[in-house]
């Protein structure tokens, strides 16, 4: 049995993981991320998880000697990731992170400590990447070549993947399929532009979308005060109407950008992920399938539209696959 290690690099912890070719996860570890420290200390931070999980992995009954049966190591992080070279260019976690060798550093502190785990090759990529990556192996998109992927979470997240390959683009950045206009003249996104779905469905935006129609004086039973997208979800599955409303509008403009996202690629499935798509069936995804099947043309309508099924796994098991992606063992 061949093995890979995931991290799962986020702003609060650093999270790791054995991923067995079957896709059992395994040697679970999690340390905080201590941002503030800097980057070469991050890199020390994980250098000690990849320490911890080959060491618990040698205890195993039979033990799993790293040198032959782990295959690689793959790192998922937030933000814009060069990864052939290996270099954070930017991460909203990372505050002043500005074209960080990481891979370097972190190779750099696994050789000081001259550990065995230094032969082993490192790989990186930006997270939603990787999500979609573990869902196209291990979760909701077995058995499909090309797909694409959504987290719609804080901000909305995206990710391609073409014949089992996370496709990066030419610089890249491809995949930034949360800021897929929705509307021209639409609600101003963080990234500058206008009417971006980011704009519709990221938690801030849902939250204020809600609170400005109870200020216009739509009646509702939400307390426009500390208002949180679970709070408007949990109001909508009890009837409320502006909190229904809210979410299949969400649902609509995700249909929306979907549509132009089939029309494009022409994927087999988009899977979406993420905090906001707990809402479920009821309140979001029937809202989605409807607004796309509404617009879509006949054979880019084939697209399926599910939601992720690995969870917070995802980020590990997608991890731990670009080690696999990158032998050319799937
Ligand atoms: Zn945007």
């Amino acid at each position: 049995m061949k093995y890979s290690i995931g991290i799962d690099l986020g702003g609060t912890d650093i999270k790791a993981g054995l991923l067995a070719e079957d896709g059992t996860l395994s040697c679970r570890t999690v340390i905080s991320t201590q941002v503030n420290e800097g980057a070469r200390a991050i890199a020390r931070r994980i250098a000690g998880v990849i320490k911890q999980v080959i060491s618990v992995a040698g205890e195993t009954d039979p033990p799993i000697v790293c040198s032959e049966q782990i295959i690689g190591i793959g790192l998922g992080s937030p933000g814009l990731i060069i990864a052939e070279s290996g270099i954070v260019h930017f991460s909203p976690n990372f505050p002043g992170w500005c074209d960080i060798p990481l891979l370097d550093y972190v190779n750099g502190a696994l050789k000081n400590r001259a550990w065995q785990a230094m032969d082993i090759p490192l790989y990186i990529d930006n997270d939603v990447n990787v999500m979609v990556l573990g869902e196209l192996h291990h979760g909701a998109g077995v058995g499909f070549d090309n797909i694409v992927g959504l987290t719609i979470g804080t901000g909305v997240g995206g990710g391609v993947v073409i014949d089992k390959k996370v496709y990066h683009g030419n610089w890249n950045t491809a995949g930034e399929l949360g800021h897929t206009i929705v509307k021209p003249d639409g609600r101003k996104c963080g990234c500058g532009n206008r009417g971006c779905l980011e704009a519709y469905a990221g938690a801030r935006h849902i939250v204020e979308r809600t609170q400005e129609q109870i200020v216009a004086g739509r009646k509702t039973c939400m307390n426009p005060e500390q208002l949180t997208p679970k709070k408007i979800a949990d109001a909508a599955s009890a009837g409320d109407e502006l909190a229904r409303e809210i979410f299949s509008e969400t649902g609509r403009l995700v249909g929306v950008a979907l549509t132009s996202i089939a029309h494009i690629l022409n994927p087999q499935l988009a899977v979406i992920g993420g905090g906001i798509s707990a809402a479920g069936e009821d309140l979001l995804f029937q809202h989605i399938r409807k607004e796309f099947n509404k617009r879509v043309m006949d054979i880019p309508g084939k697209m399926q539209i599910v939601p992720a099924k690995l969870g917070n796994d995802a980020g590990l098991v997608g991890a731990a696959m670009l080690a696999y992606n990158h032998k050319g063992k799937v």
